[in-house]
C-alpha cells in the first residue's frame, strides 16, 4: 500500500491538488477501500455531506457522500434525495442533467467560511462503481443531486468559487483572498 490512510487530511484552497483533473481508479483494491473508509471518517468529523479524493490530496476519481434523510440543508423531501449510510462512488459519471435549474447555497470542506449560490439542474443520474466492485446507477433529486454534481466537479478540478453567481462571488471575494493569503505565509 503506498497511501497511508491515517495520514490523509482535508486539503483547503488554494492547495494545487484541488485543481488537478483526477485520473480513473484502475481497480477496487484494499488500498482504495481503506482510503474510502478514511474519507468517510474525515467527512463525518467535518460534518460534511460529501468529500472527493482530491480533497484529501489524492487525484483519484472517487468520492464519498452521506446525505441523511431530513438533513436541514435538504432542498426537497422527495425521495430519492437521501441515503441510509455513507456511500462510495468510484469513477462516477453523470448523465445528461434533467429537471429545472435551481440556485442553492453551497459550502465546501476545502473552502472554509465560504458559502455561495450555485445554479445546477435539480435532477441527475449517476453511474459509478461501489466498494464491492459492482457498477450501479442512481437517480437523485434535491440535496443529493446537488452533492453528486459538486463532488464530480472536484474530480475535474472545479470548485464552487468558479461556478457561483456574480453576487456570491462579490460576497465571498474577501474570504477567498484571505484563504490565498494565509496559504502563502
Ligand atoms: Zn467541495
Amino acid at each position: 500500500m503506498t497511501v497511508d490512510p491515517a495520514r490523509l487530511e482535508i486539503r483547503t484552497y488554494p492547495d494545487e491538488v484541488l485543481r488537478v483533473k483526477a485520473r480513473p481508479v484502475a481497480a477496487v483494491t484494499d488500498e482504495v477501500r481503506a482510503v474510502a473508509h478514511r474519507m468517510i471518517e474525515l467527512m463525518h468529523e467535518a460534518e460534511g455531506i460529501g468529500l472527493a479524493a482530491p480533497q484529501v490530496g489524492l487525484p483519484w476519481r472517487m468520492f464519498v457522500a452521506f446525505v441523511p434523510e431530513g438533513d436541514k440543508r435538504s432542498a426537497t423531501r422527495v425521495p430519492p434525495d437521501a441515503m441510509r449510510e455513507a456511500m462510495t462512488f468510484i469513477n462516477p459519471v453523470l448523465s445528461e442533467p434533467a429537471g429545472p435549474l435551481e440556485p442553492l447555497n453551497e459550502g465546501c470542506l476545502s473552502l472554509p467560511e465560504i458559502l455561495g449560490e450555485v445554479v445546477r439542474p435539480s435532477t441527475i443520474t449517476l453511474t459509478a462503481t461501489g466498494l464491492d466492485g459492482r457498477t450501479f446507477t442512481l437517480t437523485a433529486t434535491g440535496l443529493l443531486a446537488r452533492c453528486f454534481q459538486h463532488e464530480v466537479d472536484h474530480l475535474d478540478g472545479v470548485l464552487i468559487i468558479d461556478k457561483m453567481t456574480q453576487i456570491s462571488r462579490l460576497k465571498n471575494r474577501l474570504a477567498v483572498r484571505e484563504l490565498e493569503r494565509s496559504a502563502s505565509h
